[in-house]
């Protein structure tokens, strides 16, 4: 393998955990980010949030992997072969994405290559950040225009789309082994620049005790620009509608008095459908899904193009949320002066991100009812204390279930899976509900430790 010289604008989950698995398969990398603590603490070895074996693999990466401010731009796109921008790109007030982030990091990359020395061969620009079909175009007019601004032609670039499809709480296995490596490129040289880049990925070749499994060749998909920034929503609202659908059935197998734990394990053995994504709850939330979905049905509204398949998946997805409270309701009667705990905080477990957590919601819709809200997470507990004021944070699950008359398990983590029902029956005050919003306790063994157990779809256990 020859190793490339990549640059990464963005060191968040994305940005920071492509630039440590480039640099751990032998490339030479460079982090970049425009917030200087940030940078700090990554150069001290420190990372800014919690994403399980990342400062493992920064440190294995030593010597190969560095980071610094955006001051140092014109430096790497001097030097770099290739430059990824990983900023981030929020839901606008709209719903349509948020592209300023991108758009700022777009112009600064022009002008840093209006201000270098000509190249031997173009730099490529490969936008990571989810992006509506056209933000490249978008992102590749900027950097134009900032060579422009610098008043001089300097160098030559060419742009490529490579969509991430990472997961938070597991950002280093799926950056080591992803399902697949999908690039849309605009010319030839910008397409192999990103094969070479990935060929260490794709072909398993790097040396790793990491995964025992046996290597698996990657499928590298190359396509066309519009056709990977596609792929990325497509797989998003895929899967958003796939937890939207088992919902639905939940909903119905509560009537009927089936449990969808059941249904989804038996209909999941069929290979055209497959088990993942299949957890019936209290519906999908977190960085990405939220927004993604609702930029592809603003794509679609701009396009004068209905979308009704996505809006009845973002309607499913907010009814699961409405059932919490009316579960709440259906046992608790009023909410007004009773305790309830949220149990997990952040939007998944293994991650202390907090954008689009469902806890977030709950706390804001209980307190408006008049409850008092306590809630534990074993990571984000200090992110929410900053975060949420509707909530108030402790840090061990006991004190958080002490005298309250519910529970709500909104993010499954082993800390909460594995709380002793017992205990915290004996330390509830009647009538000891517990709505399991991720279907993730025993609920046998919740109802014999004297709990009132509340799942979603489970039948003649507690629908
Ligand atoms: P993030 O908010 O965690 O990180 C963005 C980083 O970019 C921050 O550190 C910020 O300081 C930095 N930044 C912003 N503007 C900058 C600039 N001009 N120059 C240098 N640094 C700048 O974002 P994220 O969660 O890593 O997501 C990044 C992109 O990847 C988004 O488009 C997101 O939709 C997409 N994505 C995210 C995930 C995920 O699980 N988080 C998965 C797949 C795709």
């Amino acid at each position: 393998m020859q190793p490339l010289s990549a640059g990464v604008v963005g060191t968040g989950y994305v940005g920071l955990a492509t630039g440590a698995c480039l640099a751990y398969v032998g490339h030479q990398v460079i982090c970049l980010d425009k917030d200087q603590h940030r940078v700090a603490s990554l150069e001290e070895g420190r990372v800014p949030f919690y994403e399980p074996g990342l400062a493992e693999l920064i440190a294995r990466s030593a010597g190969r992997l560095r980071f610094a401010g955006t001051e140092k731009l014109t430096e790497v796109v001097g030097e770099a072969d290739l430059l990824f921008v990983a900023v981030g790109t929020p839901q606008g007030q709209d719903g349509s994405a948020d592209l300023s982030e991108v758009a700022y990091a777009a112009r600064g990359i022009g002008r840093a290559l209006g201000g270098s020395m000509p190249r031997e061969h173009p730099l490529v620009v490969v936008n990571k950040s989810t992006v509506p079909v056209g933000g490249i175009y978008y992102v590749s007019q900027l950097v134009s225009e900032g060579k422009n601004e610098a008043g001089s032609e300097g160098a030559e670039f060419r742009v490529a789309s490579n969509p991430e499809f990472l997961r938070e709480g597991s950002a280093v296995h799926d950056s080591l082994f992803p399902d697949r490596v999908v690039v849309g490129a605009d010319s030839r040289e910008a397409l192999d620049v990103l094969r070479a880049l990935y060929s260490p990925i794709v072909e398993q070749s790097f040396p790793t005790e990491w995964d025992p499994r046996p290597k698996v060749a990657v499928p590298f998909v190359p396509t066309d620009l519009a056709s990977a920034e596609m792929i990325k929503y497509a797989a998003n609202a895929f899967l958003a509608t796939k937890i939207s659908f088992i919902n639905e059935v939940a909903n119905l197998c509560e009537l009927v008095g089936a449990d969808v734990s059941e249904v989804a394990y038996g209909i999941g053995l069929d290979d055209r459908i497959g088990s993942r994504s299949l957890s019936a709850g209290l519906g999908w939330g977190g960085s990405c899904f939220p927004k993604d979905v609702a930029a592809l049905r603003a794509t679609a509204r701009e396009l004068g193009h209905e979308t009704p398949l996505l809006d009845a998946a973002v309607a499913v997805n907010d009814r699961q949320r409405a059932q919490v409270i009316h579960k709440l309701h259906q046992d608790l009667h009023v909410l007004e002066g009773k305790r309830v705990a949220l149990l997990g905080l952040s939007f998944k477990p293994n991650t202390d991100d907090l954008r689009g957590a469902p806890s977030l919601t709950l706390a804001t819709s209980l307190t408006s009812l008049g409850a008092t809200v306590l809630g534990y997470d074993p990571v984000a507990g200090k992110a929410a204390a900053r975060l949420a004021p509707d909530i108030r944070v402790v840090f061990d699950p006991y004190e958080a279930l002490s005298g309250t008359h519910a529970a709500v398990v909104v993010t499954e983590w082993e800390e909460v899976r594995g709380l002793d029902p017992k205990k915290a029956a004996s330390l509830m005050r009647e009538p000891k509900l517990i709505v399991d919003g991720r279907n993730a306790l025993d609920a046998y063994a919740s109802r014999d430790a004297g709990l009132l157990y509340r799942g979603f779809g489970r039948g003649n256990v507690g629908g």
